[in-house]
C-alpha cells in the first residue's frame, strides 16, 4: 500500500488501555493512521475490530537515544536491523544519535548522509539528533534548521576519533549558539580530567573498570555544564545518568532557574555492579553500571519523578571489539567498546524491576514514551494514546515470561548483558500510525523532524 493511501478507520479494543489519565478499558479508533477517538469498552464498531481482551494496549514507545552507525559502522548495528529491534521490543520512535556513524551528523551533508542510508529502511519512525564538537559551532543553526532535534556534545572523550570532546572554550560557544537558536543541548556528562587521575587497571575485573570511571567523573562534569547552562541560558539534558550523586545537582540547579532534565537507562535501572560476571564485557559502558546502593537511589529518583525518561542509549558494535571471551576476545574491560545493546528489551527489562518494586504501566509509560516524546518536543504526536496522535500502539502482555536469546534478538550482533535471564512482559504486535509491523514484509517507517 503506498503512503499516501489513507487506511481504512479500524479499532483496538482492549480490557487494559493505558491511557494518558491512567488505565481502562478502552476503545481506540484509528483513522488515517492517526487516534481518531477513545471510547468506552465494546462501542464502537468502525471498520474491523481487534480485540486485545485482557491484553495491555500502550501507546509506541520513544527511545531518544539510539546509536544506529549507519553509514560508516553498519557492521556493529544499521537501519534495517535497529528499527526491527526497536519494532519488536515495541518502541515505535527512536531518535539516533550523531555519532558512531561516519561522517557524524554534525553537517547538515553529514545529516544528508545519515537520511540517504535510512531511506526506505526503517521499519518504525526515526528522526536525528545533530552533534556539537570543536569547531562546528557555525553548523548547528543550518542542522537545527534542517530539523535534527538538538544537539549531542561529550565533555569527555566519545570512543571515536571524528567526534571529539568540547573543552571548557568549546563547551561555552557550543551552549551559547544552542541558547541563540532554541535548541537543547544533550550532554554525555564525565569529566575528562577526574577519569584521568582515576586508577587504570586493565583485565577482566569488573571493580577495576568501575573505579576507573568513578562517580566523581558524573558530579565534577554535570557541575561545570549547569555552571555553562546557567551562565548562556541554554537548555541541558544530561544523557544516562548512571551516578544518583549527580541528582542533588540537578535539583538545585532547577531551584536557580538552569533548564535542565536528565535521563536515565535500562541496563543503571536493572543491573548491578556487583552481579557482572568477571570477563562479561557485554556489560561495559560509559558511564558504567553501578552498585546496588546507587540502583536503589536512582529507582528512588525515578519514582520522585526526577528523570524525564528511561531510554537505551542502546550502543552496540561488533563482538570482537566487544572483546567478549565467547567470540575469542580477552574479556578486558579496558579494551572492550563500551556501549549495550538493550534496543528490543528496555521495556520488559524496566517492567520486570518496576513491577517488583510497585511500580505500574502507567509509570512505565510516562518513562518510556511520554516522557521521552515531551523531551524532544513530540507530545501531540508520539508517547500517548491521546486523540490526534499517530496510531503508534503496542500490545503488552505483562505477565508472560521469556528468557533471553541473544541469538533470537533483531539487533545486527547478538550480544547483551541481558542474555539467560528471565525477563516479564512480551510485545504480541507493534502497530504504526494504525499498520501492524510485520517485519517480513515492507518497511513503511517514516524520516520524522523537530516541528
Ligand atoms: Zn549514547
Amino acid at each position: 500500500m503506498p503512503l499516501s493511501e489513507p487506511s481504512p478507520a479500524a479499532v483496538i479494543r482492549s480490557r487494559r488501555a493505558v491511557l494518558p489519565d491512567g488505565e481502562r478499558p478502552a476503545d481506540v479508533l484509528i483513522r488515517d493512521g492517526r487516534i481518531a477517538r477513545i471510547a468506552h469498552h465494546g462501542v464502537l464498531t468502525e471498520g474491523a475490530v481487534t480485540d486485545l481482551g485482557e491484553t495491555v494496549l500502550l501507546p509506541g514507545l520513544v527511545d531518544t537515544h539510539v546509536h544506529v552507525n549507519e553509514p560508516g559502522r553498519t557492521e556493529w548495528e544499521g537501519f534495517a536491523t535497529a528499527t526491527r529491534a526497536a519494532a519488536a521490543g515495541g518502541v515505535t520512535t527512536i531518535i539516533d544519535m550523531p555519532l558512531n556513524s561516519i561522517p557524524p551528523t554534525t553537517t547538515v551533508a553529514g545529516l544528508a548522509a545519515k537520511r540517504k542510508a535510512a531511506d526506505g529502511q526503517a521499519w518504525i519512525d526515526l528522526g536525528f539528533w545533530g552533534g556539537a564538537i570543536p569547531g562546528n559551532t557555525a553548523e548547528l543553526e543550518p542542522l537545527y534548521r534542517a530539523g535534527v532535534f538538538g544537539f549531542k556534545s561529550f565533555l569527555a572523550p566519545s570512543g571515536v576519533d571524528e567526534f571529539p570532546h568540547l573543552g571548557p572554550a568549546d563547551l561555552e560557544r557550543a551552549l551559547a549558539e544552542q541558547a541563540r537558536i532554541g535548541a537543547l543541548a544533550i550532554v554525555h556528562a564525565e569529566d575528562p580530567a577526574v577519569l584521568a587521575a582515576a586508577p587504570q587497571r586493565p583485565g577482566v575485573h569488573y571493580r577495576d573498570f568501575l573505579a576507573s570511571r568513578p562517580a566523581d567523573a558524573e558530579t565534577a562534569a554535570v557541575e561545570r555544564l549547569l555552571e555553562a547552562a546557567g551562565r548562556t541560558g541554554a537548555r541541558v539534558h544530561i544523557l544516562h545518568v548512571s551516578s544518583a550523586a549527580v541528582l542533588p545537582l540537578l535539583r538545585r540547579a532547577r531551584e536557580t532557574g538552569v533548564q535542565v532534565t536528565a535521563e536515565t537507562c535500562p541496563h543503571y535501572l536493572t543491573l548491578a555492579a556487583e552481579e557482572v560476571p568477571d570477563g562479561d564485557t557485554a556489560f561495559k559502558c560509559c558511564p558504567p553500571i553501578r552498585d546496588e546502593s546507587n540502583r536503589d537511589l536512582l529507582w528512588e529518583a525515578l519514582g520522585d519523578g526526577e528523570f524525564i525518561a528511561v531510554v537505551s542509549d542502546h550502543s552496540p558494535s561488533t563482538p570482537d571489539l566487544k572483546e567478549l571471551r565467547r567470540y575469542g576476545g580477552s574479556g578486558d574491560f579496558a579494551t572492550a567498546w563500551g556501549g549495550i545493546a538493550s534496543l528490543q528489551l528496555g521495556l520488559p527489562a524496566v517492567w520486570t524491576e518496576a513491577r517488583r518494586r510497585g511500580h505500574g504501566l502507567v509509570d512505565v509509560v510516562r518513562w518510556m514514551a511520554g516522557g521521552p516524546a515531551s523531551l524532544v518536543g513530540l507530545t501531540g504526536t508520539k508517547g500517548a494514546i491521546a486523540v490526534g496522535n499517530d496510531a503508534d500502539l503496542v500490545a503488552f502482555d505483562p505477565d508472560a515470561e521469556f528468557a533471553v536469546q541473544p541469538d533470537r534478538l533483531h539487533h545486527r550482533n547478538p550480544v547483551t548483558p541481558y542474555a539467560g535471564r528471565r525477563l516479564t512482559g512480551v510485545v504480541r504486535t507493534t502497530w504504526l500510525r494504525g499498520r501492524v509491523v510485520d517485519v517480513t514484509a515492507e518497511p513503511f517507517g517514516r524520516q520524522i523532524t523537530r516541528s
